[in-house]
């Protein structure tokens, strides 16, 4: 919740100016051909900003700037302990302006505000604020060699690294790319999702005044198909960082062997297991359930979509989230008691409508939702939906539905429970519930997952590295961990009389 009522963020929304121009060397610049492009808010399907359209020509640019600000060492050179005052003041500002960023993010995306406010925002503080103070703790290594030499193991920044962004968490996950990858000295080229554009750019002006040098930092927004192809295949950029779907994280491996190797680290879809044995506290386990799939509207890499329920408790424990689930009614993001907003866009939202159909036909059954709703509004909302009956070769529970859509899937033996929440070409994350510290151990150590609760469903914080296995990704974002991707390691082997 909020302090402020509808009314006030109402009112704060129709107060707000945007200013949608690109950020290259440190100034807001509109698109080199003056080219914009409409976003529209996922409420009400109003046109809401109006945003540069960069090109190729765009990046071009940002390279050059970014590649000369690399060498100048006027980032990348200064003392860890200085960049970590720079960064400290950002997040300072970052919070300073909380409201205002709560309310971009909740217009762009469509995320309820109490989520905007209470999560969103404070998390990208922390993530800033927390990797900006570690980097002056981090220290290099020496070999243990043999006598008279001494092998020096260093890490350098990468040089120019671009991150790749997708709609469904704009700022935190912005937040999760440019505070390691600037934390480590290089120069960062963001493309924020076409959709979503509007924090990624407000922070980076407060980058700037935050003491970020200018060139350091280039927030380019643009269409995926062109711009992104070009920054991927881009012979001046020399790591690609990238949260989206698998098949454009596929895609961007390709487009790396086909120019310069650059490094790429991936963080992508999933399926995840949430697995409920007979001695779990059932009641939390099933408000957790829903939370899992319908928090973020479902938009969530890491929800948990597939509920493996043993086959002892299935009937009473669907009615459970059933309960559950009529909390996350859809609602005007804007008013402070709504739990689930809008889908992002109407082609979200007609995917959901689709795979919803996918199930009916596939022989699932329908015990919850499964309808669109709230259309007077111009928006694009779905009902939180249930199908129980799954199996888990059904299309339900294999794609990423990417919506309010819960596929239940009954298991019999604790191994039968693993090899279903295994059997996925996924591995991002994934809970299991039981009482019993050995089950919970035993199952949470076999199911291959980069994140894995025991009972609680979206634990972790900025300390732990968050990632997935599979083809869910390769890279770690959060935590010190998330130096590996932003750093090259090298050796300087001395020897001496
Ligand atoms: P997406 O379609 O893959 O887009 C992600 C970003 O890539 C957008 O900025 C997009 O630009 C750009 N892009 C699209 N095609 C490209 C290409 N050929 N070359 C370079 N860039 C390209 O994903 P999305 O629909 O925005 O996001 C949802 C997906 O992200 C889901 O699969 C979700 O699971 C995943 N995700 C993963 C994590 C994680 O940490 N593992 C976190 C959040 C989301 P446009 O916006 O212009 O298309």
């Amino acid at each position: 919740m909020t302090e402020k009522t509808l009314a006030d963020w109402q009112q704060a929304a129709a107060d707000i100016r945007i200013d949608g121009r690109a950020f290259i060397n440190g100034r807001r610049v509109d698109a080199a051909s003056g080219q914009t492009r409409t976003t529209y808010n996922p409420a009400t399907g109003q046109a809401l900003a109006e945003v540069a359209n960069c090109a190729p020509a765009d990046a071009d640019e940002a390279v050059r700037i970014a590649r000369e600000t690399f060498e100048q060492g006027t980032w990348a050179g200064m003392p860890a302990a200085e960049r970590k005052m720079v960064l400290v003041r950002w997040a300072e500002l970052i919070e300073q302006h909380a409201d205002e960023l709560a309310l971009l993010e909740t217009l762009d995306v469509g995320k309820p505000i109490a989520d905007t406010v209470n999560v969103d925002v404070p998390s990208s503080v922390r993530t800033i604020r927390w990797t900006g103070e570690a980097i002056d703790k981090v220290y290099d290594q020496i070999s243990p060699t043999r006598d008279n030499c001494m092998g020096l193991i260093t890490r350098l920044p990468l040089g120019v690294v671009a991150a790749i962004v997708p709609w469904n968490f704009p700022l935190s996950t912005t937040a999760w790319k440019l505070a390691p990858a600037l934390a480590t000295g290089n120069s960062v080229i963001l493309k924020p999702a076409s959709n979503t554009p509007l924090t990624a750019l407000r922070i980076a002006d407060l980058a700037t005044q935050a003491g970020l040098p200018d060139g350091v930092l280039h927030v380019l927004p643009g269409p995926g198909g062109s711009l992104g192809e070009h920054i991927a295949t881009h012979m001046g950029i020399d790591g690609l960082t990238f949260t989206g779907s698998t098949p454009v994280g596929k895609q961007l491996m390709v487009y790396s062997g086909q120019s310069n190797l650059k490094r790429v680290f991936l963080e992508l879809g999933g399926k995840s297991p949430n697995i409920v044995f007979p001695d779990a506290d059932i009641d939390k386990a099933a408000s957790a359930a829903a939370l899992a799939v319908y928090y973020n509207g479902g938009q969530t890499c890491t929800a948990g979509t597939r509920l493996i329920v043993h086959e002892s408790i299935h009937d009473t424990f669907i009615e459970k989230v059933i309960e559950a689930a009529s909390g996350w009614a859809p609602g005007n993001p804007l008013d402070p008691a709504t739990a689930m907003g809008p889908m992002v866009d109407k082609g979200q939202c007609d995917t959901v409508a689709e795979y919803v159909a996918i199930g009916r036909d596939e022989g699932a059954k329908l015990v919850a939702g499964g309808g669109t709703v709230m259309e007077d509004t111009g928006g694009h909302y779905h009902e939180p939906t249930i199908f129980a009956g799954v199996n888990n070769q059904m299309r339900i529970a294999q794609e990423e539905i990417f919506g309010p859509v819960l596929a239940v899937i009954p298991f019999s033996t604790e191994s039968e429970a693993v090899a279903i929440a295994n059997d996925s070409i996924y591995g991002l994350a994934g809970a299991v519930w039981s009482q019993n510290i050995n089950t919970a151990h035993r199952v949470a150590e076999q199911v291959r997952v980069g994140t894995m609760g025991i009972n609680n469903y979206f634990g972790g914080d900025i300390t732990v590295p968050f990632g997935g296995f599979k083809e869910s990704g390769n890279g770690r974002d959060k935590s010190m961990h998330a130096f590996d991707d932003y750093t090259e390691l090298k050796t300087t082997w001395l020897e001496f009389d």
